[in-house]
C-alpha cells in the first residue's frame, strides 16, 4: 500500500486554547480541518499509519484540553450543507455536522419553522449537539432529531441513527456514552413544523414574553426573547463579555432519585432547593442554586479563575488561566457543594487529557 498522503491544511502545534471558547489549553501535535468526508477519511488513514491517536472536535465550546496540549491529530470536522426537504406537515431539515448551530436556528425561524427555536444562542456546531441532546427552556434535539449520520472511525463505514437508537437523555445519549469517540458525526436530520411555537413553561421565558406583551410569539419572537435572556447571563459567545472565556454551563443539574431528594431536603433546611418532577418519579435540583447555597457568590474568584458575575453554572477563565487552574476550581466547587448538600455535580464539558477525578476524602 502506498503511504497516505499529507492531508492538505494539515498543520502542527495548534494552539487548543484558540480554538476553546474557554481560551486554554496547550498545542495539538498535529491538526486539521475537514470539509468533507473524504477529507476526513484522509486524515484518521494518515493518522492510523502513524499509530496517531485521534479526537475530533466541532465549535469548542464545551470542552476544556489540557496544559500539555494533545500529543496526536486533531481534526476538526466544518463539514457544511444545509438542505430542506418538504414531507407531508412537516420540513426536513438536513444539516452538515459543520455546520454552525445557531446559524441554522436563525434560518429555520425566518421560515416559519417551529421546533428549534428556544436553542437559539447555544454555541457549536450541529454536529454536536446529539452527543448531550442539547436543550433549553424546555426544547431538546431530540424532540425534533429524525436521524444522525455517522462514520464508524474505525472501519469508515457510514451508518444512520433514528432518534431512539440515539439512547438520548437529559444531556447525554449513545454518543456522550457507550459510543464515545466510535463516531465521527456527519450530518443531522431535524423535523420541524410550520406555525406558532408551543407555549413555553420556564417561568424566567413567560416573563421576558410578558414584558414585551407577546401572548402568542411566533419562533422568531421567542428567539429574539431567548437571545435576550442568554445575554443577560453572559451566555452568549461574546469576545468582549468579561465572563465570555467559558464553556458555558460547567454542570449538568443533578436528578435526583425520590429518596435522594428528600436527604437533600432535610440537609437544606430552612432552605428548600426549587425542584422540577421528571416523568419517572425523580426531581431535578438546579445546579446553580446548590453552589449559591454552598457558600459560591456570582463572581466568586481563585487567582485567574471563578464564577461568571452574571451565572453562578459558569466557570470562567480569566486572563493567564490554565486548563489545570479551571479544573482544580471547579473540582473545588464540586466538593463544596458535596459537602454541604450530599449530591455530586457532574460537569458537562469534554475534558481532553484531563480528569475531573474522585471527589476529595474530607
Ligand atoms: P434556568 O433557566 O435558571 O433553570 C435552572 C434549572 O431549572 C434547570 O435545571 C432547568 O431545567 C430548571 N427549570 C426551570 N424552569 C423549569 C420548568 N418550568 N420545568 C422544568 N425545569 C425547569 O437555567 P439556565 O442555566 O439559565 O439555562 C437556561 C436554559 O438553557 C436551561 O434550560 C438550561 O438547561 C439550558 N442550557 C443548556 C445547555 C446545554 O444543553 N448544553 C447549556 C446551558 C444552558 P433544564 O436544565 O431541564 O432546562
Amino acid at each position: 500500500m502506498p503511504p497516505v498522503p499529507r492531508p492538505p491544511g494539515l498543520s502542527e502545534l495548534e494552539p487548543l486554547s484558540e480554538h476553546c471558547s474557554i481560551g486554554t489549553g496547550g498545542p495539538a501535535r498535529w491538526f486539521c480541518e475537514v470539509t468533507t468526508r473524504d477529507q476526513l477519511n484522509q486524515c484518521l488513514d494518515w493518522a492510523r499509519e502513524r499509530g496517531l491517536a485521534v479526537f475530533l472536535l466541532g465549535g469548542g465550546s464545551n470542552l476544556v484540553c489540557a496544559d500539555s496540549g494533545f500529543d496526536g491529530l486533531i481534526i476538526k470536522v466544518r463539514i457544511t450543507g444545509l438542505r430542506f426537504e418538504a414531507l407531508a406537515d412537516r420540513m426536513l431539515v438536513h444539516a452538515g455536522a459543520g455546520e454552525t448551530w445557531d446559524a441554522l436556528v436563525l434560518e429555520c425561524c425566518q421560515r416559519g419553522l417551529v421546533g428549534v427555536e428556544c436553542l437559539s444562542g447555544i454555541p457549536g456546531t450541529v454536529g454536536a449537539t446529539p452527543l448531550q441532546n442539547v436543550g433549553a427552556y424546555g426544547q431538546e434535539v431530540s424532540q425534533t432529531l429524525v436521524s444522525v449520520t455517522c462514520l464508524e472511525l474505525e472501519s469508515h463505514e457510514v451508518l444512520s441513527f433514528s432518534a431512539e437508537q440515539c439512547e438520548f437523555g437529559y444531556r447525554t445519549s449513545r454518543f456522550k456514552e457507550r459510543d464515545r469517540g466510535r463516531y465521527a458525526i456527519l450530518e443531522v436530520c431535524f423535523a420541524l413544523r410550520h406555525g406558532l411555537p408551543d407555549a413555553p413553561s420556564y417561568p424566567e421565558l413567560l416573563r421576558a414574553l410578558a414584558a414585551r406583551a407577546l401572548a402568542q410569539p411566533t419562533a422568531e419572537q421567542l428567539r429574539a426573547c431567548v437571545l435576550e435572556l442568554r445575554k443577560s447571563k453572559s451566555m452568549l459567545l461574546d469576545a468582549a463579555d468579561p465572563n465570555g472565556q467559558s464553556c458555558g454551563s460547567f454542570f449538568t443539574n443533578p436528578i435526583l432519585e425520590a429518596s435522594e431528594f428528600q436527604a437533600l431536603l432535610t440537609r437544606a433546611l430552612p432552605a428548600r432547593p426549587p425542584a422540577f418532577s421528571e416523568t419517572d418519579g425523580r426531581f431535578k435540583v438546579p445546579a446553580a442554586w446548590l453552589i449559591e447555597q454552598a457558600g459560591f457568590a456570582k463572581g466568586a474568584r481563585s487567582g485567574n479563575v471563578g464564577l461568571s458575575t452574571k451565572h453562578t453554572l459558569c466557570v470562567v477563565a480569566h486572563s493567564g488561566a490554565t486548563s489545570a487552574e479551571v479544573v482544580a476550581w471547579a473540582r473545588h466547587v464540586r466538593d463544596t457543594v458535596f459537602d454541604r448538600f450530599g449530591v455530586e455535580l457532574e460537569p458537562e464539558p469534554q475534558l481532553l487529557g484531563l480528569s475531573f477525578g474522585t471527589r476529595a476524602a474530607r
